[in-house]
């Protein structure tokens, strides 16, 4: 965001409490980064970044909970859903079916459509909005829960040609199962998009931990194991 003077005041983010530990590795060795993009000790809003001195995993601490979110920033996310859906046309032009994790009302599948016409795209979410977004045909199938839900887990198992975790590892309270859960929903040769929220655009948000642990579990990286968006395939036949 730039520092111009704002037409109106944004509403202040509902923040989660502080966590003592890294979400990625566990570890508690945590050390403050960066304060807000306010003044020096920043903006009594603005949440603090943390560095897992282990993992080297980069954070908001406290978190962000989820909530209604500005027009400013809905836009960028609109923005960003673009990109990302070009991001994966590049290595996987045509899928048949794709999961979106933790879609809410469907928004990325439904900016994603663009560029896939011809795919059936479900959701899966932890809110009831995910039954919205199918009663409105955003979505062919909904599914309410996590990943890691076994009955879910079980159901879906190598289902899916994509699967995409569209600003939702930083959401979770252990993001490596989550992780570990979409690679078990995809397909062997499938594609897994991950896009991890950056708000403040400039800082390496993305944990440098996800880039290995997909290639611990049998993935190769197509594109961006340093940025903000990681598109990676899932290697090998069905262990
Ligand atoms: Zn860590």
């Amino acid at each position: 965001m730039s520092a111009t003077s704002a037409p109106s005041v944004p509403p202040v983010p509902p923040y989660g409490p502080y966590r003592e530990d890294c979400p990625w590795c566990g570890s508690r060795r945590l050390r403050a980064r960066l304060r807000g993009d306010g003044p020096r000790q920043g903006a009594p809003h603005r949440s603090p970044v943390e560095r897992c001195a282990d993992c080297r995993h980069v954070f908001r601490n406290p978190p962000l909970t989820p909530g209604p979110e500005h027009p400013l920033v809905r836009a960028g996310v609109r923005f960003r859903h673009r990109l990302a859906a070009r991001a994966l046309y590049r290595h996987c032009p045509e899928p048949e079916s794709w999961l979106d994790v933790g879609t809410g009302d469907a928004e990325f599948p439904r900016a994603a459509r663009t560029h896939f016409p011809y795919t059936a795209f479900d959701g899966l979410d932890a809110t009831h909005r995910v039954l919205r977004a199918r009663a409105v045909e955003r979505v062919e199938e909904a599914f309410v829960g996590r990943l890691t839900d076994p009955h879910i887990a079980a159901r879906l198992r190598e289902r899916y040609d994509v699967v995409s975790l569209f600003q939702y590892l930083e959401r979770v309270v252990d993001p490596r199962a989550e992780l570990r859960a979409a690679l078990r929903v995809l397909r062997p040769g499938g594609h897994l998009l991950v896009d991890v929220a950056d708000p403040r655009r400039l800082l390496p948000v993305h944990p440098l931990g996800l880039g290995a642990e997909l290639v611990a579990q049998g993935c190769t990286i197509l594109t961006g194991s340093r940025g903000h968006r990681v598109v990676a395939r899932k290697d090998g036949s069905a262990p």
